[in-house]
């Protein structure tokens, strides 16, 4: 199965979500929203999960769905839920096509309180599921540095599509990482790429701002391959709360690494790699009950494997979406280029054995 019809809805959701992520963002920067606390990523989840939803359930009605957001703050905060649906109401795709198929403008304020809930199912092993993180990188969002709008289709647990909205990304592949990608990055001239992937047909980019029905205009894009792992770049996140940053200088040094890891929020760190413009993903865990969300990683793994890269936690075994809305039985993230994953992960081990 090509999942024609799944990757094209997800590819559109994703880019109609974005233009209402970045439009929180200017209005933010004008001051129009509350730029002193976290009031724009609340707005711009939520906004962001409503549009996606209605796109989903419009093409998909009888599929479940994994959402990071539920409504209850929404229905207590009148002034909030306004303000979401000021921005949702007319968000739209500038191709009339491609906004058809999405279903449209959702009715009313209340249809998108209902949608946003629709979000709550427990994941798990079977039939078709969505995972939506509407603002992955909520830190990068706020800062103007990188964040993403992650979708990803899960079929018995197993991921088959998944596509990546990086608005604040450079559009060319080639554009290697640089030291401050992580921040202060613009959504203007040359940036915002989307990212996707189908299990078994490779992953592509292409712009985010283009809105096209046409399945041919992504490029393939793969992995770089390493040939002196001393040379390879690594990404990691920006807070050293989420992945620890003394355990990744620790495995770069045993790796004879002697470049500075990239730092940069959200799965921007997946689809980075999965083009060959840095090379290794590593979440080396920092709490012992800490489990990660699958929302968080569906979309990435699949893009980064269908780009030539084998993804894993820190034991070597790959990550299991089939427990529920966590990635219950993995530790970390190990994610590299196929040839060099065994190498990387045999040093991770080794840095993580011997704190115990
Ligand atoms: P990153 O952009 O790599 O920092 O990852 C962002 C994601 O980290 C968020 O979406 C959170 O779900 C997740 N997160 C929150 N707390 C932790 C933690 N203690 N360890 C790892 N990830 C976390
Ligand atoms: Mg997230």
């Amino acid at each position: 199965d090509k999942y024609e019809k799944e990757l094209l809805v997800a590819q559109l959701a994703v880019q109609r979500a974005a233009i209402l992520t970045k439009r929180v963002f200017h209005e933010k920067a004008k001051g129009t929203v509350d730029k002193n606390d976290k009031s724009p990523v609340t707005i711009g989840d939520f906004g962001a999960q409503a549009l996606i939803i209605a796109a989903l359930q419009h093409n998909f009605p009888d599929d479940a769905i994994v959402a990071e957001e539920e409504s209850a703050k929404l229905r207590e905060d009148e002034k909030l839920r306004s303000t979401v649906w000021e921005l949702v109401k007319d968000t739209r795709l500038d191709n009339p096509d491609a906004e058809a198929l999405l279903g449209g403008p959702i009715r009313d304020a209340d249809a998108m309180v209902e949608l946003i809930d629709k979000g709550n199912s427990p994941g798990g092993a079977h039939g078709r599921i969505w995972a939506i993180d509407p603002i992955d990188g909520t830190k990068g969002f706020l800062r103007g540095g990188q964040y993403a709008v992650c979708l990803a289709l899960m079929v018995d647990g197993d991921v088959k599509v998944g596509a990546l909205g990086c608005p604040n990304l450079p559009v060319d592949d080639a554009a290697r990482l640089t030291a401050g990608i992580g921040e202060n990055q613009t959504d203007d001239d040359g940036h915002g790429v989307l990212f996707s992937a189908v299990l078994g047909h490779g992953a592509t980019s292409r712009p985010l701002a283009t809105v096209s029905l046409d399945p041919e205009l992504g490029k393939p894009i793969s992995m770089r391959a390493i040939d002196d792992l001393t040379q390879a770049n690594f990404c990691e996140s920006v807070e050293a709360g989420h992945s620890s940053h003394g355990d990744q200088a620790a495995i770069s040094h045993r790796l004879g690494i002697t470049a500075p890891s990239v730092r940069m929020d959200s799965q921007a760190k997946y689809g980075s790699i999965a083009r060959g413009a840095g090379d290794i993903y590593l979440r080396l865990p920092v709490s012992a009950t800490y489990q990660e969300k699958i929302w968080d990683h569906a979309a990435g793994d699949l893009i980064v494997r269908e780009a030539g890269g084998q993804v894993t936690d820190v034991n070597g075994k790959r990550l299991d979406f089939s427990v529920g809305r966590t990635l219950a039985n993995n530790k970390g993230v190990v994610a590299a280029p196929l040839a060099v994953h065994a190498k990387v992960l045999e040093a991770v081990q080794e840095v993580l054995s011997s704190k115990l």
